[in-house]
């Protein structure tokens, strides 16, 4: 299958007999030429799925499940659960500190700061609260309310978040399918009488914790970009030069992993009871017409479990807050942004309303567009979270017009080049710690886990060459990283 070039890093995949707009590509040559091709067929059968109107592939691009990670989705028409994931809502999240980079150069201070993050906030799949001693308790009813409400000010006060980082958020609340928290309510008791989500409390226990595998917790220094141009997004953000920020990346755990698999299940036995064909022959790719009870049940788990998300990062931020506060007293942060890269959002595209499914991928919204006003984000256009990886840095963007040709999106991170068993057979264990010792990057880890090494990665640099030559975004700032919490 070829990509087509039309620009330094934009490409294109026709449809076979040019039936329709082409799936738009994002990447240098370097990337183009390298994608895998069942990430490339996946792109096709989610582009040729019933109702989608537009496929963007990205530089982070791998293959996923039913369509890449690394990809956008729009459809004015159909929702499709497996686009969004197992994990509802991954996202991202950025706390920016008060504290001087010099605060932290001392490796006993940054053992510190590991240890009381690690105190607070549950790494490793399945923990929760009760296994660490200064993390936050969180009572049934507090819970309940979280995952139907979102980040309200009663749920950000019961928990001691400050409220005002509610619109710090993408989305500070997720209402389901029909705008009301009662939808919600119901479908939430439905599915607890279902027995779909056995030990609620146990899901509950894992509001303000990290799970395991690709998520983690990141100490870094903030490197203000030295285009003049991008002071004004710096300052809007929040950003400071050569000061500590921390970046977090985490989801909906298990209840969201739960109300996903749920769905699919669902579907796929919806979709044999009608006799009706999946998309390519992918049961992944399983859709519910808008509309349908199938879809408000889907839009309503997905509500849930974003609710979830939410909360769960504010709570992470405010727990590492706390453990910067116990380390180095005094110390202040404001949150810089929450932004998802797994979720589902109705927003308009090519002037029409549409799902837009971000699949590894992120919301780009520049300056001055009208989904941003009332933000704090309506001049500037919001903060773009995008991890690359520890040894090479992340990265604080802004969008561009560009961006109006992919779907207000970019990428999430520079995406997998390794799957897991891939990296653990080629890489060196060795020469993965060796390196996080050049850098100067501590871990919580005795071995930092392989299948996640900065290798296992794609090329950073590449992946951002790719998306500020394509015209879609801006640096405004970088990560560097002084440590990281990983399990
Ligand atoms: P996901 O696992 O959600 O698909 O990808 C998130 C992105 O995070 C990856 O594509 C990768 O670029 C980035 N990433 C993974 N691990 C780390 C880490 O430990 N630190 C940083 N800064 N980025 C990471
Ligand atoms: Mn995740
Ligand atoms: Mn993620």
């Amino acid at each position: 299958m070829n990509v087509h070039k039309t620009d330094e890093a934009l490409g294109f995949i026709p449809l076979p007999n040019d039936s329709g707009k082409p799936i738009t590509v994002v990447g240098t040559d370097a990337i183009r030429d390298n994608f895998d091709a069942t990430c490339l067929q996946q792109a096709i059968n989610s582009r040729l799925a019933p109702g989608v109107t537009d496929v963007i592939l990205n530089p982070d691009g791998h293959a996923g499940y039913g369509a890449p990670v690394g990809c956008v989705m729009v459809s004015p028409t159909h929702i499709y659960p497996g686009p969004v994931g197992v994990d509802i809502k991954c996202s991202m999240s950025l706390l920016q500190l008060d504290i001087p980079e010099d605060a932290i150069v001392d490796k006993k201070v940054r053992r510190a700061l590991i240890n009381a993050i690690i105190e607070r906030t549950p790494t490793g799949a399945g923990r929760g609260q009760r296994t660490v001693k200064k993390s936050r308790r969180v009572d049934q009813a507090t819970g309940v309310l979280a995952v139907t409400e979102g980040a309200t000010t009663r749920v950000c006060e019961a928990l001691g978040i400050p409220p005002e980082w509610a619109d710090r958020c993408e989305d500070s609340t997720h209402f389901g399918h029909n705008g009301t928290y009662d939808a919600l309510r119901s479908r939430l008791d439905f599915i607890l009488a279902s027995g779909r989500v056995r030990n609620f409390a146990s899901k509950i226990e894992q509001l303000g914790s990290y799970g395991g595998g690709n998520h983690f917790g990141e100490c870094e220094i903030t490197r203000l970009s030295d285009r003049p141009s991008m002071l004004a997004a710096a300052d809007t953000f929040g950003l400071k030069d050569g000061h500590v920020s921390f970046l977090s990346h985490c989801g909906s755990r298990g209840l969201g992993n739960l109300l996903a698999q749920g769905q699919f299940k669902d579907l796929e036995h919806k979709f044999r009871q009608w006799a009706t064909p999946f998309p390519a022959g992918d049961k992944q790719l399983v859709y519910a017409p808008l509309g349908t009870p199938e879809a408000d049940a889907y839009l309503d788990d997905m509500a849930i479990g974003a609710n979830f998300a939410t909360v769960n990062h504010l709570l992470i931020n405010a727990l590492v807050l706390e453990a910067f506060q116990e380390v180095l007293p005094g110390a202040k942060g404001e949150l810089v942004y929450f932004i998802s890269h797994n979720i589902a959002r109705e927003e308009v595209v090519d002037g029409k309303k549409a799902w837009v499914h971000r699949k590894g991928a992120t919301r780009a919204i520049p300056g001055g567009h009208f989904s941003l006003a009332g933000t704090p984000f309506a001049a500037t256009g919001h903060p773009i979270l995008l991890p690359g990886n520890p040894r090479d840095g992340s990265v604080v963007m802004v969008a561009k017009g560009g961006a109006e040709r992919t779907a207000w999106s970019v990428n999430h991170g520079a995406g997998r080049q390794m799957g897991r068993k891939h990296a653990a057979r080629t890489l060196d264990q060795k020469t993965v710690d060796a390196d996080f010792d050049a850098s100067d990057i501590l871990t919580n880890c005795r071995q930092y886990p392989i299948d996640e090494a900065p290798d296992a990665y794609k090329n950073f640099p590449e992946v951002l060459r790719s998306v500020e030559a394509a015209g879609l975004a801006e640096t405004v700032a970088k990560l560097q990283a002084r440590f990281v919490i990983k399990d």
